[in-house]
């Protein structure tokens, strides 16, 4: 493992303005004080492992990530605890995950405990960062992004010689606001994210970039998220282009679509599998069409369904609205999906005892 070393910022931001915005930090919008940073050479390796002060980074307009999206990032949280001490979950399936990622977009491979530093060296040194949930706001955190791109000045068209990796990172309050409703979710017909021997599977930014149109189209019809179907068949569930999607049927299983190289294998999801017998369900991962969910919503055989990943948890959805048809799931939030945001935020935040071994201590 690398250590990293740490060039301290001369000007942190000052305690009141830090205290004030971890006090409503929404998300995404303020940054901490340092980020890490590691830089890769095909010559060289990995070297000059590294937390320093947080800035805007200095890029040829030539670099390649700016053409051709050699881009990957990954999402994961710092909690505090009761007794102060901070904790991230599951670390090692993102350090996995970034790399099977890496693999696809032809970036280097990180090694996953040098994934791990690099998120304990920045909260080690912003640690001041990390918000204190109260009763009202069980859910504040730190969010960390790190992320890779190619940097080489190069227009040329194969895999960078030249990559930067960083770890950057943002206090984060709860994802909603004004307590846990259902979404709606608009059903994108046309519009595909990703599609076999494509990217799907990979956290990269460029299935971001192709599912912002997909996610116009739903604001316009007054929906907060997408959902996509497969690119083949335009059939079968896949997830909501940031989030993947759980259902509940009445007769206790927790159903949700296998993965395959156009999903993305979230944490939350396999955290949910993992958990399920011990709320008494079944888990099963298969492929599921839109008229199942459509016909088992209508005859009470699936009584629920949820997104889920890092950021917002668990979000019940309320509504599936397709081109000439809705699926209702009403306007509370179902049972299973609370009982399940409950059982994982208990877990994250250190209240009940973590018998999977799944928290990392990270400051
Ligand atoms: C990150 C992400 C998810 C959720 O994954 P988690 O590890 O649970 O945060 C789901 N779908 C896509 C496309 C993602 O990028």
């Amino acid at each position: 493992m690398h250590k990293f070393a740490v060039l301290k910022n001369i000007q942190p931001q000052p305690e009141l303005v830090r205290e004030n915005i971890k006090k409503n930090p929404g998300f995404g919008l303020y940054f901490t004080d340092h980020m890490a940073h590691v830089r890769y050479t095909i010559d060289d390796g990995w070297q000059a492992h590294q937390v320093k002060p947080y800035a805007p980074l200095q890029l040829d307009p030539a670099a390649a990530v700016f053409h051709y999206a050699q881009e990957i990032f990954e999402g994961l949280k710092a909690y505090r605890h009761a007794d102060g001490s901070v904790w991230t979950f599951r670390p090692d399936r993102n350090a996995a995950r970034i790399n099977r990622s890496a693999e696809r977009l032809a970036l280097p491979q990180l090694p996953e405990e040098d994934f791990i530093e690099s998120l304990r060296a920045l909260v080690r040194v912003d640690q001041e960062w990390v918000p204190t949930p109260g009763e009202d706001a069980d859910e504040s955190s730190l969010y960390l992004r790190p992320f890779m791109i190619a940097s080489e000045r190069f227009l040329g068209v194969r895999a960078s010689h030249e990559v930067d990796y960083y770890v950057i990172a943002c206090p984060a309050g709860p994802y909603f606001a004004g307590g846990i409703k259902p979404v709606s979710i608009w059903l994108s017909q046309s519009l595909k994210r990703a599609g076999h021997g494509g990217t799907g599977f990979a956290k990269c930014g460029g299935n971001y970039a192709a599912s912002l149109v997909a996610q116009n189209e739903a604001a316009a019809q007054g929906c907060q998220q997408v959902l996509f179907t497969d690119a083949d068949e335009n059939k079968y569930i896949e997830e909501l282009g940031g989030m993947n999607l759980m259902l509940v049927t009445r007769d206790g299983r927790l159903l949700t679509p296998e993965l395959s190289d156009s999903i993305l294998d979230g944490v939350t999801r396999r955290s949910l599998l993992d958990l399920a017998p011990q709320l008494g369900l079944e888990p099963e991962e298969r492929r599921i069409t839109i008229d199942e969910w459509r016909e088992g919503a209508a005859n009470g055989d699936i009584v629920e369904a949820f997104a889920c990943g890092t950021a917002a948890v668990i979000t019940p959805i309320g509504r599936i609205v397709g081109p000439d048809f809705t699926i209702d799931h009403g306007e509370e939030p179902g049972e299973r999906a609370m009982e399940f945001r409950k059982t994982l935020l208990d877990i994250q935040y250190g209240r009940v005892e973590d018998t999977n071994n799944w928290l990392v201590r990270l400051a």
